[in-house]
């Protein structure tokens, strides 16, 4: 901020606080101990005791310690991964499919919540899967410079072959650097014909590995159950390429890939863990909200206190909601979070009020 507490100039000073409010008083300034002073009295108060009072804005690296992963420090960590193709082509159709997969592993009553991502456990391996199909998820949170996702399935139709969102697909795993793995669906239909959909992609450069590319091409039928754990297979040995690392000790960040006020639990927001370990009663903050963490969720609703790399995990104890997308961040305790924020916020104002400034000069400029 740009005040600072009567108290701690004078600690900083090496001065009696009562001498500092003293002083004050001769200036005209009415303060109390516990009162801020801006940066100008402050430095004008150094000058009166011969002290040079040096004025430093905190920025979010003075408030938040950066600290880099250490190679030690890495494990691996599961794939998140996208479901992208053209419409009717079966993207919701194989979620679902997956999420009964993932559910039927003895477990009664399914999910009962749902939050925007789920978790699939196999013996080789865990895989997160956004469950927002199409474009929504990858483009909005890619359009506000986040990145959540490791591998995208690319979902094509074996009667349609590849349509413009197909095209659309390709195009924006390839400029986020995302590798894809191609889902041929349908292949219980009549007409289904998978050579042609080979053919079609590999004009658009996606060549499988069965004809000397470096693509994974699964047949599939979501519909008629056919070959969806070969897919997951895959999904794992593609994640097992990539060396998808993180460090589970560091404090957890994350992305938020949906939030919404809700009627019990206030403002609530899913957050994809990507980097360390989010505990119950952590302090966080995100876009210019914060607060600590009062309870999560797991995929399933149940009641977790702890989430890893690539969990995604419900969040309670927000000060508003956040939007999807923001960075999520744990802080070393509350007041770092609260100051971030109100970093954030001032930034903000500042930003707005400029923009409005910007507006009436050139309406005046307009009238005269
Ligand atoms: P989306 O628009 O990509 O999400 O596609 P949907 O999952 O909604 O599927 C579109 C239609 O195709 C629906 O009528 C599905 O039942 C059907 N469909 C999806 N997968 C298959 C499949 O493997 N075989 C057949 N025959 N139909 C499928
Ligand atoms: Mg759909």
């Amino acid at each position: 901020g740009e005040n600072i507490v009567v108290s701690e100039l004078a600690k900083l000073m090496g001065v009696k606080a009562t001498e500092l409010i003293k002083k004050l008083m001769l200036m005209g300034v009415m303060a109390s101990v516990n009162q801020a002073i801006d940066a100008d009295t402050a430095v004008l108060l150094g000058g009166e005791y011969g002290i040079e009072v040096k004025v430093k804005f905190l920025t979010e690296d003075d408030l938040i310690p950066v600290h880099d992963d250490k190679e030690e420090e890495l494990t691996s960590r599961p794939p998140i991964v996208t479901v992208m193709g053209h419409v009717d082509h079966g993207k919701t159709s194989l979620l679902d499919r997956i999420r009964q997969t993932a559910v039927a592993e003895g477990e009664a009553g399914g999910i009962t919540q749902h939050i925007g991502a789920y978790e699939v456990k196999m013996e080789k391996g865990t895989i997160t899967f956004l469950d927002t199909p199409g474009h929504e998820a990858f483009t909005t949170l890619r359009a506000r410079g986040a990145s959540v996702t490791d591998v995208v399935i690319l979902v094509v139709a074996a009667d349609d072959g590849v349509m413009p969102q197909t095209k659309e697909a390709i195009d924006h795993a390839k400029a986020a650097g995302v590798k894809l793995i191609v889902a041929i669906n349908k292949i219980d239909k009549e007409n289904a014909n998978p050579d042609m959909v080979r053919n079609q992609l590999a004009e658009h450069g996606v060549i499988s590995e069965d004809w000397g590319g470096d693509y994974q091409f699964q047949e599939i039928s979501a519909k008629a159950n056919l070959h969806i754990e070969d897919l997951l297979e895959r999904v794992l040995l593609e994640a097992e390429l990539l060396e998808l690392k993180g460090n589970p000790t560091a404090l957890a960040e994350g992305i938020v890939i949906e939030s919404k006020l809700d009627k019990q639990k206030g403002a609530v927001a899913t957050v994809l863990i990507n980097r360390g370990t989010l505990n119950k009663g952590d302090n966080f903050v995100v876009g210019t909200e914060f607060g600590k963490v009062r309870a999560m969720f797991n995929y399933k609703g149940a009641s977790i206190k702890e989430a890893g790399l690539s969990v995604p995990v419900e969040i309670m104890g927000f000060s508003g909601v956040p939007q999807s997308g923001d960075r999520f961040v744990v802080t070393p305790d509350e007041k770092t979070a609260r100051q971030v924020a109100d970093l954030r916020s001032d930034e903000a104002r500042k930003k707005n009020f400029a923009e409005k400034s910007a507006v009436s000069l050139a309406d005046l400029f307009n009238k005269i």
